[in-house]
Protein backbone atom coordinates (compact mmCIF):
# COMPACT_ATOMS: atom_id res chain seq x y z
CA UNK A 1 0.00 0.00 0.00
CA UNK A 2 0.98 3.49 -1.00
CA UNK A 3 1.56 5.55 2.46
CA UNK A 4 -0.72 8.20 0.34
CA UNK A 5 -3.12 6.32 0.20
CA UNK A 6 -3.40 5.01 3.59
CA UNK A 7 -3.97 8.94 4.19
CA UNK A 8 -6.24 9.53 1.77
CA UNK A 9 -8.28 6.21 3.36
CA UNK A 10 -8.23 7.70 6.78
CA UNK A 11 -9.13 11.25 6.02
CA UNK A 12 -11.84 10.56 3.96
CA UNK A 13 -13.01 7.72 6.74
CA UNK A 14 -13.36 10.57 9.38
CA UNK A 15 -14.73 13.01 6.65
CA UNK A 16 -17.93 10.46 5.95
CA UNK A 17 -18.37 9.60 9.40
CA UNK A 18 -18.59 13.64 10.28
CA UNK A 19 -21.90 13.17 8.89
CA UNK A 20 -23.58 10.35 10.07
CA UNK A 21 -26.64 11.22 11.92
CA UNK A 22 -27.08 7.61 13.78
CA UNK A 23 -24.33 7.93 15.69
CA UNK A 24 -24.99 5.67 18.84
CA UNK A 25 -25.63 6.27 22.26
CA UNK A 26 -22.54 7.30 24.88
CA UNK A 27 -22.62 5.62 27.89
CA UNK A 28 -24.14 7.03 30.87
CA UNK A 29 -23.71 4.61 33.69
CA UNK A 30 -20.53 5.95 34.26
CA UNK A 31 -21.01 9.51 34.80
CA UNK A 32 -17.89 11.33 33.22
CA UNK A 33 -17.98 9.10 30.06
CA UNK A 34 -21.73 10.67 29.94
CA UNK A 35 -20.27 14.33 29.01
CA UNK A 36 -17.86 13.55 25.95
CA UNK A 37 -19.99 14.64 22.59
CA UNK A 38 -21.27 12.40 19.92
CA UNK A 39 -19.49 14.30 17.33
CA UNK A 40 -16.03 13.11 17.75
CA UNK A 41 -14.22 10.44 15.98
CA UNK A 42 -10.70 9.92 15.40
CA UNK A 43 -8.75 7.32 13.54
CA UNK A 44 -4.87 6.02 13.76
CA UNK A 45 -3.50 3.51 11.47
CA UNK A 46 0.31 2.56 12.70
CA UNK A 47 1.70 0.79 9.56
CA UNK A 48 4.22 -2.03 10.02
CA UNK A 49 7.10 0.52 8.88
CA UNK A 50 6.26 2.41 11.75
CA UNK A 51 4.85 5.28 10.13
CA UNK A 52 1.57 6.87 11.76
CA UNK A 53 -1.75 7.97 9.79
CA UNK A 54 -3.68 9.98 11.43
CA UNK A 55 -7.44 11.85 11.05
CA UNK A 56 -10.37 13.96 12.98
CA UNK A 57 -9.92 13.82 16.79
CA UNK A 58 -7.19 11.37 16.84
CA UNK A 59 -4.53 13.21 19.12
CA UNK A 60 -7.43 13.87 22.02
CA UNK A 61 -7.36 11.21 24.88
CA UNK A 62 -10.30 9.49 25.94
CA UNK A 63 -11.22 6.65 28.41
CA UNK A 64 -9.72 3.54 27.10
CA UNK A 65 -11.79 1.41 29.43
CA UNK A 66 -12.07 -2.63 28.71
CA UNK A 67 -9.60 -2.21 26.03
CA UNK A 68 -6.90 -2.00 29.21
CA UNK A 69 -8.33 -5.71 29.77
CA UNK A 70 -5.88 -6.99 26.95
CA UNK A 71 -2.82 -5.29 28.39
CA UNK A 72 -4.27 -6.28 32.01
CA UNK A 73 -3.98 -10.01 30.02
CA UNK A 74 -0.94 -9.69 28.67
CA UNK A 75 0.87 -8.47 32.27
CA UNK A 76 -1.04 -11.80 33.95
CA UNK A 77 0.21 -13.74 31.03
CA UNK A 78 3.93 -12.42 31.61
CA UNK A 79 3.48 -13.56 35.47
CA UNK A 80 1.66 -16.60 35.57
CA UNK A 81 2.10 -17.55 32.41
CA UNK A 82 -0.76 -20.81 31.49
CA UNK A 83 -1.46 -20.88 34.84
CA UNK A 84 -4.14 -17.94 34.34
CA UNK A 85 -6.25 -20.40 32.66
CA UNK A 86 -7.14 -22.15 35.62
CA UNK A 87 -8.97 -19.51 36.68
CA UNK A 88 -10.47 -17.87 33.29
CA UNK A 89 -11.53 -19.48 30.11
CA UNK A 90 -10.88 -18.89 26.33
CA UNK A 91 -14.53 -19.22 25.34
CA UNK A 92 -16.82 -16.15 23.82
CA UNK A 93 -19.61 -16.12 26.58
CA UNK A 94 -22.40 -14.43 24.15
CA UNK A 95 -23.80 -12.30 27.11
CA UNK A 96 -22.99 -8.83 27.57
CA UNK A 97 -20.17 -7.46 29.19
CA UNK A 98 -21.25 -6.83 33.00
CA UNK A 99 -23.13 -10.05 32.65
CA UNK A 100 -23.45 -12.81 35.65
CA UNK A 101 -25.52 -15.28 34.76
CA UNK A 102 -22.88 -17.72 33.42
CA UNK A 103 -20.59 -17.72 36.69
CA UNK A 104 -23.88 -19.03 38.65
CA UNK A 105 -23.71 -22.83 36.14
CA UNK A 106 -19.62 -22.75 35.54
CA UNK A 107 -18.67 -22.15 38.99
CA UNK A 108 -16.89 -18.82 39.35
CA UNK A 109 -14.98 -19.56 36.46
CA UNK A 110 -15.62 -16.26 33.44
CA UNK A 111 -15.71 -17.39 29.95
CA UNK A 112 -12.61 -15.35 28.81
CA UNK A 113 -10.63 -12.21 30.22
CA UNK A 114 -12.42 -9.75 27.96
CA UNK A 115 -15.42 -9.66 29.62
CA UNK A 116 -15.76 -7.68 33.18
CA UNK A 117 -16.23 -11.26 35.35
CA UNK A 118 -12.36 -12.76 33.37
CA UNK A 119 -10.43 -8.86 33.54
CA UNK A 120 -11.63 -8.91 37.70
CA UNK A 121 -9.75 -12.38 37.66
CA UNK A 122 -7.05 -11.30 35.74
CA UNK A 123 -6.33 -8.24 38.17
CA UNK A 124 -6.81 -10.65 40.96
CA UNK A 125 -4.05 -12.49 39.74
CA UNK A 126 -1.57 -9.41 39.45
CA UNK A 127 -2.50 -9.32 42.79
CA UNK A 128 -0.88 -12.12 43.86
CA UNK A 129 2.45 -10.73 43.38
CA UNK A 130 1.83 -7.32 43.95
CA UNK A 131 0.10 -4.49 45.74
CA UNK A 132 -2.86 -2.10 44.06
CA UNK A 133 -0.22 0.56 43.72
CA UNK A 134 2.37 -1.66 42.14
CA UNK A 135 0.12 -3.42 39.76
CA UNK A 136 -1.20 0.05 38.86
CA UNK A 137 2.53 1.37 38.48
CA UNK A 138 3.15 -2.11 36.52
CA UNK A 139 0.43 -1.16 33.90
CA UNK A 140 1.25 2.42 33.39
CA UNK A 141 4.67 1.67 32.70
CA UNK A 142 3.62 -0.85 30.05
CA UNK A 143 1.71 1.14 28.16
CA UNK A 144 3.84 4.00 28.24
CA UNK A 145 6.66 1.57 27.44
CA UNK A 146 4.96 0.07 24.58
CA UNK A 147 3.28 2.99 22.97
CA UNK A 148 6.89 5.44 23.05
CA UNK A 149 4.90 7.62 25.14
CA UNK A 150 5.51 8.91 28.89
CA UNK A 151 2.87 11.18 28.90
CA UNK A 152 -0.57 8.88 29.25
CA UNK A 153 -2.16 8.87 32.30
CA UNK A 154 -4.43 7.64 34.21
CA UNK A 155 -7.91 10.02 35.19
CA UNK A 156 -8.37 9.86 38.50
CA UNK A 157 -12.13 11.48 38.27
CA UNK A 158 -12.50 8.51 36.12
CA UNK A 159 -11.63 5.69 38.45
CA UNK A 160 -13.61 7.50 41.44
CA UNK A 161 -17.02 7.63 39.16
CA UNK A 162 -16.34 3.93 39.15
CA UNK A 163 -15.89 3.59 41.99
CA UNK A 164 -19.08 5.00 43.22
CA UNK A 165 -21.48 3.71 40.93
CA UNK A 166 -19.76 0.17 40.39
CA UNK A 167 -22.09 -2.11 41.94
CA UNK A 168 -22.54 -4.79 39.16
CA UNK A 169 -19.22 -5.15 39.21
CA UNK A 170 -18.83 -5.25 43.33
CA UNK A 171 -21.41 -7.94 42.30
CA UNK A 172 -19.12 -10.22 39.78
CA UNK A 173 -16.46 -9.67 42.22
CA UNK A 174 -18.26 -11.01 45.50
CA UNK A 175 -19.75 -13.43 43.71
CA UNK A 176 -16.63 -15.12 42.42
CA UNK A 177 -14.61 -14.37 45.54
CA UNK A 178 -17.72 -16.77 47.41
CA UNK A 179 -16.33 -19.86 44.75
CA UNK A 180 -12.92 -19.24 45.66
CA UNK A 181 -12.11 -17.67 42.30
CA UNK A 182 -10.86 -13.87 43.68
CA UNK A 183 -8.61 -14.32 46.74
CA UNK A 184 -7.17 -10.45 47.25
CA UNK A 185 -9.85 -8.10 49.17
CA UNK A 186 -12.60 -7.46 46.92
CA UNK A 187 -12.21 -3.58 47.58
CA UNK A 188 -8.55 -3.65 46.14
CA UNK A 189 -8.95 -5.99 43.39
CA UNK A 190 -11.59 -3.48 42.02
CA UNK A 191 -9.55 -0.54 42.43
CA UNK A 192 -7.11 -2.23 40.40
CA UNK A 193 -9.59 -2.25 38.07
CA UNK A 194 -11.28 0.89 37.75
CA UNK A 195 -7.61 2.37 37.66
CA UNK A 196 -7.02 0.13 34.37
CA UNK A 197 -10.19 1.13 32.65
CA UNK A 198 -9.73 4.65 33.62
CA UNK A 199 -6.16 4.52 31.31
CA UNK A 200 -6.75 7.72 29.37
CA UNK A 201 -5.02 7.70 25.91
CA UNK A 202 -5.41 8.92 22.60
CA UNK A 203 -5.81 7.22 18.95
CA UNK A 204 -2.55 7.76 18.26
CA UNK A 205 -1.40 6.72 21.85
CA UNK A 206 -3.08 3.17 22.05
CA UNK A 207 -2.48 2.14 18.34
CA UNK A 208 1.11 2.73 18.75
CA UNK A 209 0.60 0.70 21.94
CA UNK A 210 -0.89 -2.19 19.84
CA UNK A 211 2.29 -2.72 18.00
CA UNK A 212 3.47 -5.86 19.80
CA UNK A 213 0.51 -7.25 18.54
CA UNK A 214 0.53 -6.28 15.33
CA UNK A 215 4.60 -7.41 14.93
CA UNK A 216 4.43 -10.65 16.72
CA UNK A 217 5.20 -9.39 20.57
CA UNK A 218 7.82 -7.03 19.17
CA UNK A 219 7.14 -3.13 19.43
CA UNK A 220 10.04 -0.61 18.04
CA UNK A 221 11.80 -3.35 17.54
CA UNK A 222 12.30 -4.73 20.96
CA UNK A 223 10.85 -7.82 22.20
CA UNK A 224 7.98 -7.54 24.51
CA UNK A 225 6.07 -10.54 24.66
CA UNK A 226 6.72 -13.95 22.55
CA UNK A 227 5.61 -14.35 19.21
CA UNK A 228 3.28 -17.45 19.70
CA UNK A 229 1.23 -15.50 22.90
CA UNK A 230 1.02 -12.42 20.12
CA UNK A 231 -0.76 -14.57 18.30
CA UNK A 232 -2.74 -16.32 21.00
CA UNK A 233 -3.99 -12.55 22.16
CA UNK A 234 -5.18 -11.48 18.78
CA UNK A 235 -6.95 -15.06 18.72
CA UNK A 236 -8.86 -14.36 21.82
CA UNK A 237 -9.70 -10.83 20.98
CA UNK A 238 -10.86 -11.73 17.35
CA UNK A 239 -13.39 -14.54 19.39
CA UNK A 240 -14.31 -12.48 22.43
CA UNK A 241 -13.34 -8.90 22.38
CA UNK A 242 -16.78 -7.68 21.50
CA UNK A 243 -18.99 -9.22 24.37
CA UNK A 244 -21.94 -10.37 22.80
CA UNK A 245 -21.15 -8.38 19.44
CA UNK A 246 -17.58 -10.25 18.80
CA UNK A 247 -19.29 -12.62 15.77
CA UNK A 248 -20.88 -10.04 14.12
CA UNK A 249 -17.51 -8.14 14.51
CA UNK A 250 -15.99 -10.82 13.01
CA UNK A 251 -18.12 -11.28 10.48
CA UNK A 252 -17.92 -7.97 9.52
CA UNK A 253 -14.33 -6.72 9.92
CA UNK A 254 -12.15 -9.96 9.99
CA UNK A 255 -9.76 -8.57 12.58
CA UNK A 256 -8.74 -8.80 16.12
CA UNK A 257 -9.95 -6.04 17.83
CA UNK A 258 -11.06 -4.84 21.59
CA UNK A 259 -13.76 -2.45 22.14
CA UNK A 260 -14.46 -0.45 25.37
CA UNK A 261 -17.39 1.70 26.67
CA UNK A 262 -15.61 4.89 26.44
CA UNK A 263 -15.84 3.95 22.52
CA UNK A 264 -12.79 3.02 21.77
CA UNK A 265 -11.85 -0.05 19.62
CA UNK A 266 -8.04 -1.82 18.83
CA UNK A 267 -7.85 -3.69 15.97
CA UNK A 268 -4.68 -5.37 14.74
CA UNK A 269 -4.28 -6.50 11.15
CA UNK A 270 -1.13 -9.12 12.02
CA UNK A 271 1.97 -8.17 10.18
CA UNK A 272 0.30 -4.53 8.82
CA UNK A 273 -1.31 -2.37 10.97
CA UNK A 274 -1.92 -1.52 14.60
CA UNK A 275 -5.19 0.80 14.10
CA UNK A 276 -6.96 2.98 16.58
CA UNK A 277 -10.57 4.28 16.23
CA UNK A 278 -12.71 6.61 18.41
CA UNK A 279 -16.11 7.44 18.56
CA UNK A 280 -18.31 7.69 21.74
CA UNK A 281 -21.91 6.15 20.57
CA UNK A 282 -22.31 2.78 21.16
CA UNK A 283 -24.39 -0.25 20.09
CA UNK A 284 -26.92 -2.00 22.29
CA UNK A 285 -23.58 -4.36 23.24
CA UNK A 286 -21.66 -1.64 24.73
CA UNK A 287 -19.01 -1.22 21.45
CA UNK A 288 -18.65 1.85 19.29
CA UNK A 289 -21.24 2.35 16.52
CA UNK A 290 -18.80 4.31 14.40
CA UNK A 291 -16.02 2.65 15.35
CA UNK A 292 -17.12 -0.15 13.92
CA UNK A 293 -18.55 1.20 10.56
CA UNK A 294 -14.69 2.79 10.28
CA UNK A 295 -13.01 -0.21 10.74
CA UNK A 296 -15.53 -1.98 8.20
CA UNK A 297 -14.23 0.61 5.49
CA UNK A 298 -11.12 0.27 6.34
CA UNK A 299 -10.90 -3.66 5.79
CA UNK A 300 -12.77 -3.01 2.73
CA UNK A 301 -10.34 -0.54 1.09
CA UNK A 302 -7.35 -2.29 2.12
CA UNK A 303 -8.24 -5.84 1.78
CA UNK A 304 -6.64 -5.79 5.70
CA UNK A 305 -9.12 -8.87 7.15
CA UNK A 306 -6.94 -11.83 8.10
CA UNK A 307 -9.65 -13.95 5.98
CA UNK A 308 -8.32 -12.19 2.97
CA UNK A 309 -6.09 -14.10 0.83
CA UNK A 310 -2.34 -12.43 0.49
CA UNK A 311 -1.33 -14.28 -2.61
CA UNK A 312 2.85 -15.24 -2.64
N1 LIG B 1 -15.15 0.03 33.30
C1 LIG B 1 -16.23 -0.56 32.54
C2 LIG B 1 -17.03 -1.45 33.45
O1 LIG B 1 -16.44 -2.16 34.20
C3 LIG B 1 -15.65 -1.34 31.40
C4 LIG B 1 -16.69 -1.83 30.45
C5 LIG B 1 -16.30 -1.73 29.00
O2 LIG B 1 -15.52 -0.91 28.59
O3 LIG B 1 -16.84 -2.53 28.23
O4 LIG B 1 -18.22 -1.46 33.44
Amino acid sequence: MQLGSIDTIVAEIAEETRTHTHRGKVADYIPPLACVPDSKFGIAVVLHDGSVHTAGDAEEPFSIQSISKVFALTLALGAVGDQLWRRVGREPSGTAFNSIVQLETEHGIPRNPFINAGAIVVCDVLLGRLQPREAIGQMLRFVRTVAGDETIAIDEAVARAEQDTGFRNMALANYMRAFGNVHAPVELVLGTYFHFCALSMSCRQLALAGRYLMDDGRADGHSVISARRARRINALMMSCGHYDNSGDFAYRIGLPGKSGVGGGILAVAPGIASIAVWSPGLNPSGNSHLGQLALERLVHRTGWSVFEPRGG
